[in-house]
């Protein structure tokens, strides 16, 4: 564990003052934590309230090579906030203002601590939309959507936090500050450096402010909700869809486990011979959404699918979303061990993907639950156990190899939003990273021109190496 000499704990306070400079134990206690099982206690918490001021903190933590982790909502699945060589989390909650939405340009600028629905809720009203909406969307901040790239249901059309990043202000770990990209909706001046610090998870810079770009609120959205005996049907009407120049606003499946669990919660019977659940929003304005109701409904029920139960009014949309949001806490209350993966690959082999980590979860004696962005071929593959011992999690680690490997070999990648963080870090050896974008993070750390910062790139250093 990192020391931390009191001189720096002290130059700190001068900083920051000494409410936002934390040590007690019982506050540390409150960041030891993220989306994952694991806890790590952090030697020092700061809360800084501007720019300047994590400028400073960089400088004297680079001068003292105490690592410092920054800290969004900590809803990360990954570890990516949490501090497991001690040291300081940075907390950006403080900074949490929205600083300007111009409806004119359709372009807003918000410090990174804003939470993604406080965000979408204040550009509504202006008619506007911000489409990048993680399940987390409630809770999780910009910066920390930024720092992972994150995706949600939405992305199949709109696309993924990265589509609506212009610029943005960032502080490097010695402490340099810097403005990439531009407030414009254009701009191809220099190298892209906005787009190199997306999806970075904090291992290059920390995001202090955001330029982002935003579209008209779309007319109206309706979700139809349907059922079809298998998985391969299932895809199978996803290029009828495209075909026929629709491109549903959100497209998301549950498989059979999962729609087991789910029956009683969902306004639709299911056949029991019909396995897979399939949600779909389509968004529009009147002759246009009608036409892609007619058409999707058709498609579906063309393909095999049993009723299309179409939701209409916000309530009953909700009440279905809510069940696809939360659906990684309802298959945790569901069983004493779970150790859930998101794999992406191209989306015609949805099915071989499906179908392999059924065996190789058998292989290892996990129960899979399947669910997820079918339309980004992203699936939330997921290991359970009623068990919970040393035995069942490095039987995860196996499994979970076998899933990734199987992923890349089907033209796939390890993650398609939730980032590597610490959980996913052993996995990005030179044979496994074809064909995917984790190859940029390994070379692209020694790069990196301090060592006070996390861990992690102390591991991705020694991956490069190896390659
Ligand atoms: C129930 C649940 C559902 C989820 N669903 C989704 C989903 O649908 N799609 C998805 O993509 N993710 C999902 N996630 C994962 C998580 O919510 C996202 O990764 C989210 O973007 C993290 O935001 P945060 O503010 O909580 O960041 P944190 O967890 O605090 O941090 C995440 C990473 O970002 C870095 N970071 C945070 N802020 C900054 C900053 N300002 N500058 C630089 N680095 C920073 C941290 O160091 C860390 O590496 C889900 C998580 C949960 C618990």
């Amino acid at each position: 564990m990192t020391e931390i000499p009191n001189k720096f704990t002290s130059e700190l306070t001068s900083i920051l003052g000494k409410k936002y400079v934390y040590a007690e134990p019982e506050k540390l206690e409150a960041y030891n934590f993220d989306g994952t099982e694991f806890r790590y206690l952090p030697g020092l918490v700061v809360e800084p309230e501007t720019t300047e001021q994590i400028s400073q903190l960089m400088k004297l933590s680079s001068n003292y090579r105490i690592p410092v982790i920054p800290r969004g909502a900590g809803t990360g699945v990954t570890g990516g906030a949490l501090a497991i060589h001690g040291g300081v989390i940075l907390s950006l909650l403080r900074m949490d203002k929205i600083l300007e939405i111009d409806d004119i340009s359709m372009v807003a600028k918000v410090q990174p601590g804003v939470i993604n629905f406080e965000f979408q809720e204040a550009v509504k009203e202006k008619g506007l939309y911000y489409p990048p909406d993680p399940a987390s969307y409630e809770t999780s901040s910009i910066g920390g959507n930024i720092a992972e790239d994150a995706g949600g249901p939405h992305c199949f059309k709109y696309g993924t936090t990265r589509d609506y990043i212009l610029g943005l202000e960032i502080v490097l770990a010695d402490g340099t500050i810097m403005k990439t990209g531009v407030q414009t909706r254009k701009g191809v001046v220099g190298f892209d450096l906005t787009n190199l610090i997306i999806g970075s998870e904090g291992t290059l810079a920390i995001v202090t402010e955001a330029i982002l770009r935003l579209i008209p609120l779309p007319g109206k959205t309706i979700t139809l909700l349907t059922s079809f005996p298998d998985i391969l049907t299932l895809t199978g009407s996803l290029s009828a869809i495209t075909r026929n120049r629709i491109v549903p606003a959100a497209l998301e499946f549950l498989d059979s486990n999962c729609v087991n669990i789910v029956r009683d919660k969902i306004p639709i019977k299911i056949p029991t011979n019909f396995s897979t659940l399939l949600i779909i929003d389509l968004d529009g304005e009147g002759n246009e959404l009608e036409r892609q109701i007619e058409v999707v409904g058709n498609i579906c029920i063309d393909n095999g699918a049993s009723d299309v139960l179409i939701a209409d009014s916000s309530q009953k949309r909700k009440g279905l979303w809510d069940v696809r949001r939360k659906f990684r806490e309802i298959i945790k209350e569901n069983t004493n061990f779970k150790r859930g993966e998101d794999v992406t690959v191209p989306i015609r082999q949805i099915p071989a993907l499906i179908q392999n980590c059924e065996k190789i979860a058998r292989k290892h004696g996990f129960v899979n639950y399947n669910y997820g962005h079918l339309g980004d071929g992203n699936v939330h593959v997921n290991l359970t156990h009623q068990e919970k011992n040393v035995q069942i999690v490095q039987k995860s680690e196996l499994a979970a190899r076998e899933i990734f490997e199987l992923s890349v070999s089907l033209g796939g990648t390890i993650s398609g939003e939730h980032g590597i963080g610490i959980t996913k870090k052993d996995f990005l050896d030179p044979d496994q990273r074809s064909g995917s974008r984790q190859n940029r993070f390994v070379h692209l750390v020694p790069c990196c021109s301090t060592i006070a910062w996390q861990h992690h790139h102390q591991n991705r250093t020694s991956h490069s190496v190896l390659a």
